[in-house]
């Protein structure tokens, strides 16, 4: 369902309804920015955040904001990197380097298994919970 928001950019109110909350304007801006720091980063891989802030005229915020969503992709040896916000150690895309990426996936495992052991003892919710999944999925109503 669509919803009137503000964009995020340009504060002015447009019909929301996927992804970034950014009006149209913005998005096509944005990837007009983004593609000068793709073809710069590529051109020049060992500038640093402020140089191609500098040269592209995109602000650093928004350089590291495509790198987490990992849009963009630097060379291994670029000075641009992201920190893993868990161990602070170098990482290309996201928010955690692939170690604590997989400790922390063990993590909601564990998490997932007592929320399955929680549901076996009601089988019932669980049923409820799968059935709205697949109704979700197919983006119809089956009732
Ligand atoms: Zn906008
Ligand atoms: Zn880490």
């Amino acid at each position: 369902m669509p919803e009137v928001k503000n964009c995020r950019r340009c504060r002015k109110i447009f019909m929301y309804s996927l992804g970034p909350q950014i009006c149209d304007a913005c998005k096509k801006l944005e990837d007009e920015e983004f593609e000068k720091v793709r073809l710069f980063v590529r051109d020049f891989p060992g500038a640093t955040a402020q140089e191609v802030s500098k040269e592209t005229g995109v602000p650093t915020h928004l350089i590291y904001r495509f790198l987490k969503e990992g849009r963009l992709e630097v060379a291994e040896s670029s000075p641009i990197a992201l920190l893993c916000e868990n161990c602070g150690s170098r990482i290309k895309s996201g928010r955690f380097c692939i170690t604590c990426s997989k400790r922390l996936a063990n993590d909601m495992i564990s998490a997932g298994k007592t929320l399955q052991e929680s549901a076996n003892k009601n089988p019932d919710a669980a049923y409820k919970t799968d059935a709205r999944g697949l109704r979700y999925l197919h983006g119809e109503r089956k009732e």
